[in-house]
């Protein structure tokens, strides 16, 4: 496989861009080698500018559930362009929008469209502690929020202590606003809640993580957050800036039957445009400014692009006779094959997976449910198995630590192509 053009390219990044990239894993630093640059996306394929295509299980990290370039999608951007692309005021997408979040996630009534995930977490954290009054806020480790500072925070030493920046330009003073549990482990967090009594505002997590690769959470931990936050005044925030509409219509609060105070949502409302959002309940989010006095706002927020993307990919997950159950089967197909090539094999290694977003972890453990299980992982067999999947033509994300992605536009002969490369690739790291 060539790859020179590529190559070419990042050198030349490299001159005017930090690392190259906007966004620090496209340098494939976990992997060793260059990024692809990508030329061009359809369906369930991706292209590089030296022509090698791939199937995609990237898809921009989780917005494109449609396949790349659907029809319908590129077709509403069309017709919204040559009407203008920005005004500053509002438009009936924006409403249209709104409805049709609240109607796919009924634990939101009312919804503020912001331009990325980092957005959505940002405010809604702001926006929690003016509602509480309260400034702590509870995280996991290993859970991803994006980039604002309160969730750039690392566990303190010992258990019940404040966090410390892992970031550089993150100060003590924010940091000590951030406290943090351990995914899956309930006491964790009750005995966080006790030791700093009626002072946290929020517990926010990812209801299944992506970010350390894919975790369920257990039904004791996820009901037993509700309902410490339900006694402790303490709002329970969902984000859902990568679950939400993927691993089923209304995101891991509707597979585990849970309410949370307030859902961050982001990728595939956007469309591939960029895109956040958060919402919640009515009383809660009449706090924010124009309505009550926490400020929040954005120039391009609610964007007619960004909302012609969003909508029409929302409209077709929501109206779409059995889309959820064919993504179901396809990934459902494609982890039964991995899953095959690791038992005929003896292959050490654990699938985990909820609705179309997975993870194949690296270990000669049973189970990957915690971060410490997660960390216990062969990152430099993964990033064997990586290199030998882009030589197959399978372009996956360029770290243990992430989610892979089956989108609607995957075809059996693609998941078989995947499921037989990836037992080739298993063949040769053993
Ligand atoms: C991607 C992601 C974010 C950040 O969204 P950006 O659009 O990259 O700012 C936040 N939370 C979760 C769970 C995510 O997966």
């Amino acid at each position: 496989m060539n790859t020179n053009k590529s190559k070419a390219a990042f050198k030349e990044a490299i001159k005017h861009i930090p690392g190259g990239v906007n966004s620090p894993v496209r340098a494939f630093n976990s992997v060793g080698g260059n990024p692809l640059f990508i030329q061009s996306a359809q369906g369930s394929k991706i292209t590089d500018i030296d022509n090698n295509e791939y199937i995609d299980y990237v898809g921009s990290w989780g917005p494109m559930i449609l396949g790349h370039a659907h029809p319908d999608v590129v077709e509403a951007l069309h017709r919204t362009a040559e009407n203008g692309t920005s005004y500053g005021a509002p438009t009936l997408m924006e409403t249209q929008m709104a409805e049709l979040i609240c109607e796919m996630m009924p634990s939101i009534q009312s919804v503020r469209m912001v331009n990325s995930g980092t957005e959505a977490t940002m405010s809604a954290l702001r926006l929690a502690r003016g509602y509480t009054k309260r400034d702590l806020v509870i995280k996991f480790e290993g859970c991803y929020h994006g980039h604002g500072d309160s969730f750039l925070i690392k566990a303190g030493s010992g258990a019940l202590t404040f966090g410390t920046p892992n970031s550089p330009g993150v100060t003590k003073g924010t940091a000590i606003d951030t406290l943090t549990a351990k995914y899956n482990n309930l006491d964790s967090v009750l005995s966080l809640l006790e030791q700093y009594k009626d002072q946290v505002a929020a517990i926010i997590l990812e209801p299944v993580t992506g970010n350390m690769g894919v975790i369920k959470p257990t039904d004791h931990f996820i009901k037993g957050l509700r309902k410490a936050c339900t006694d402790h005044g303490t709002l329970l925030i969902f984000d859902e800036v990568m679950t939400g509409f993927r691993v089923a219509k209304g995101g891991a609060q509707e597979l585990w039957g849970i309410t949370p105070d307030l859902t961050t949502m982001g990728k595939i409302i956007g469309g591939g445009l960029p895109v956040g959002a958060y919402g919640g309940k009515k009383e809660i989010m009449d706090m924010l400014a124009p309505n009550g006095p926490v400020y929040q706002a954005g120039t391009l927020s609610g964007n007619p692009m960004a909302m012609a993307a969003g909508l029409t990919t929302l409209k077709l997950l929501n109206t779409t006779e059995g889309f959820y159950e064919e993504l179901e089967e396809k990934s459902a197909f494609l982890a039964a094959g991995l899953q095959k090539n690791l038992d005929e094999l003896n292959f050490p290694g654990v699938i985990n997976r909820v609705g179309a977003m997975f993870t194949l972890f690296f270990t000669s453990e049973k189970e990957v449910n915690t971060f410490s299980d997660v960390m216990k992982c062969d990152t430099e067999r993964f990033a064997k198995y990586f290199r030998l999947g882009l030589q197959g033509g399978i372009y996956s994300a360029p770290s243990q630590f992430e989610a892979s992605f089956v989108s609607i536009a995957h075809s059996t002969e693609d998941l078989q192509k995947t499921i037989d490369k990836s037992r080739e690739a298993l063949e040769q790291l053993i």
